[in-house]
């Protein structure tokens, strides 16, 4: 980008319900200062003048790769923009429509669905976050992100600033806001594992948190895990819960609990090294329900003293 040019950004769209744009373009009040930061080549929802084959110093991504027609887009768009932020849930963690991910046949359910139509404009296969395809340089978390979370990283990525979002938990916000703990009320909140920056949002009005922010890094789902068993909660309910916007972030703390190693059928781009906290999904973790239990060959652990393994 030379010195005084507007830096060139794209916002683009995959599965999901566009809430990430609809946000941004609901920004009446800053909408102007935002065309006036960056010279937006691509916008759907904004202006039908596209400009999809130029390279870019920002493309922000929305949405799941559900079809091998998403993730050539996806690889196309990689390869002609400098950075790439990921919008919302879907795009950082496969949102809800990767619940289930790596769980259960796939193609059944699929089926169940749309019975054996064949698709012939592309391929599809189980949904998944844009960074099982392609390296990503920033996520911006929520179902839909906040406006404030986005001029944040907006702000900081045009002047080549690192942007980092709070590392505590909803549980921190809903304490500053002093709301009374819904799961000493017996509500299943999964405020404690779950990212903060929403201010506590749900728990302000009475309503557990589902954890559309995504997992903290330090989330001791473990721990959240048994404190719900002790209140009664099933097995099945917790991980479900656990699931729905954790999709690939769950599966990759699942596989974290129970020491598995990487392999699998997920098309994987990223390495261990480059990011510790994201080990690749991985094909034995279609048995995994809860970490507890599971009948998963653990890593082979080599003792520091005698040096065998066992
Ligand atoms: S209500 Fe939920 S978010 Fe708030 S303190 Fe309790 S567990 Fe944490
Ligand atoms: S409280 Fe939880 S579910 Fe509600 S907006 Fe915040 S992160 Fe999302």
């Amino acid at each position: 980008m030379a010195d005084n040019a507007k830096p060139k950004v794209g916002f683009y769209s995959f599965s999901g319900c566009e809430g990430d744009l609809l946000t941004i373009i609901h920004c009446e009040d800053e909408l102007l200062d935002i065309f006036a930061a960056v010279d937006v080549r691509s916008f759907r929802l904004a202006s039908s003048d596209v400009h999809n084959d130029e390279p870019l110093d920002i493309a922000f991504v929305e949405g799941s790769i559900t079809t091998n027609h998403h993730a050539a887009l996806i690889k196309g768009i990689r390869e002609r923009s400098a950075l790439v932020v990921a919008l919302g849930a879907c795009a950082s963690f496969g949102g809800p429509q990767s619940a289930r991910l790596g769980y259960d046949d796939w193609e059944k359910r699929f089926k169940k669905i749309y019975g054996d139509a064949k698709l012939t404009v592309a391929r599809a296969f189980e949904s998944q976050p844009i960074d099982e395809f392609i390296k990503v340089d920033c996520y911006i978390p929520g179902c839909p992100i906040d406006k404030h979370q986005f001029f944040f990283a907006l702000t900081r990525l045009i002047k080549g600033m690192p942007v980092e979002f709070p590392s505590f938990p909803v549980c921190a916000e809903c304490k500053w806001n002093e709301n009374e703990c819904l799961l000493l009320k017996g509500e299943l909140c999964l405020g404690p594992v779950t990212a903060g920056g929403c201010n506590s949002r749900c728990p302000n009005y009475n309503l557990p948190c589902v954890g559309c922010w995504g997992p903290t890094k330090e989330a001791n789902v473990a721990s959240e895990i048994n404190l719900l068993k002790e209140r009664n909660f099933s097995e099945t309910d917790i991980v479900n819960k656990l699931r729905l916007f954790g999709g690939a972030a769950m599966v990759r703390r699942f596989a974290d609990l129970l020491g598995i190693e990487p392999q699998g059928p997920l098309k994987k781009v990223r390495s261990k090294k480059e990011d510790k906290h994201k080990p690749i999904v991985t094909a034995e973790v279609k048995k995994v329900a809860v970490p507890k239990g599971t009948k998963t060959k653990p890593k082979t652990k080599v003792n520091a003293k005698t040096g065998k393994k066992r």
